[in-house]
């Protein structure tokens, strides 16, 4: 909760903190601010650790985050539902997964089956997840709605013998167009990651009109270049194969981008992004 006069810069420079702890898109709309008063958070702030979790961390946030504070960035992986999930490899940043305490599973393509996580078994798939630690207990079966991909590992982490992953991004939530299209916030992310050079966060809004699908699409990026969003608009059209067949045939009448800047992305209570919402009323 935001107490007026009590903004966390504030918070932070008041008590001198040297560690920040917050969802990844939280720490870059705060940074994004902090920019815009034309103060550097380095060289305005003691903090020289931020913990970052509940979202996945994007190669360009780590790099923005770790610049601007000239901090150490620690990504954490895991659900309120289960705690830490795995520890992140400092020199690849990859994720090794706790499998001494934890079942980890792997949806296949059609999600009507679940196949055991093989730490050398390069796949992709949506994470699910079982706690054998909690004795006495029955067990529960989690689907977190992460896509991941199992990786090798690198020389400095090779001798943990943990699975190393990668999370790809969240397939939950997702918008389903008429047509049965779905589209997933990672498709929206990998498609930006070629037109925008800088760190990111992305609203996708699916409407209706005339029986039409419209894709609403906010883009918040450190700096806002001339235009930017048309060759966004273009980019977003082959986020999916599905999605390009979608626009053909009709199905999506357009895609509408606009560009702000990091600070004014907006949050939920959770202080995390919402990357996806579908206001369709009929379908
Ligand atoms: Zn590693």
């Amino acid at each position: 909760m935001q107490v007026p006069g009590f903004s966390r810069g504030y918070l932070t420079q008041r008590h001198h903190a040297t560690v920040l702890m917050a969802a990844p898109g939280n720490l870059c709309r705060l940074t994004a601010t902090i920019v815009r008063q034309g103060k550097q958070p380095a060289a305005t702030y003691a903090v020289r650790t931020l913990i970052v979790s509940g979202e996945k961390l994007p190669t360009r946030q780590r790099s923005y985050l770790a610049s601007a504070w000239q901090a150490t960035v620690i990504s954490l992986y895991g659900a309120a539902e289960t705690d830490s999930l795995a520890i992140e490899c400092r020199q690849c940043h990859a994720h090794k997964l706790l499998s001494d305490y934890f079942f980890f599973e792997r949806l296949c393509g059609d999600e009507a089956q679940s196949l055991p996580l093989h730490p050398r078994t390069a796949l992709s798939g949506e994470l699910v997840v079982t706690i054998l630690y909690r004795q006495g207990t029955p067990l529960i079966r989690y689907r977190l709605g992460d896509m991941v991909r199992v990786l090798s590992a690198c020389d400095f982490c090779h001798h943990l013998s943990l699975p190393t992953l990668h999370i790809i991004g969240r397939v939950i939530p997702s918008v389903t167009l008429s047509d049965g299209t779905k589209l997933y916030s990672y498709q929206v992310e990998r498609a930006l990651e070629r037109a925008i050079s800088g760190p990111f966060c992305c609203q996708v809004t699916l409407t209706q009109e005339h029986g039409r699908a419209r894709l609403h699409r906010v883009v918040f990026c450190e700096q806002v270049e001339s235009g930017q969003e048309a060759r966004l608009q273009e980019y977003l059209g082959e986020a999916s194969l599905d999605l390009a067949d979608a626009l053909r045939a009709g199905v999506v009448a357009s895609i509408e981008v606009v560009c702000k800047n990091l600070a004014a992305l907006p949050l939920n209570q959770s202080g995390k992004v919402v990357t996806l919402s579908d206001h369709q009323t009929d379908r």
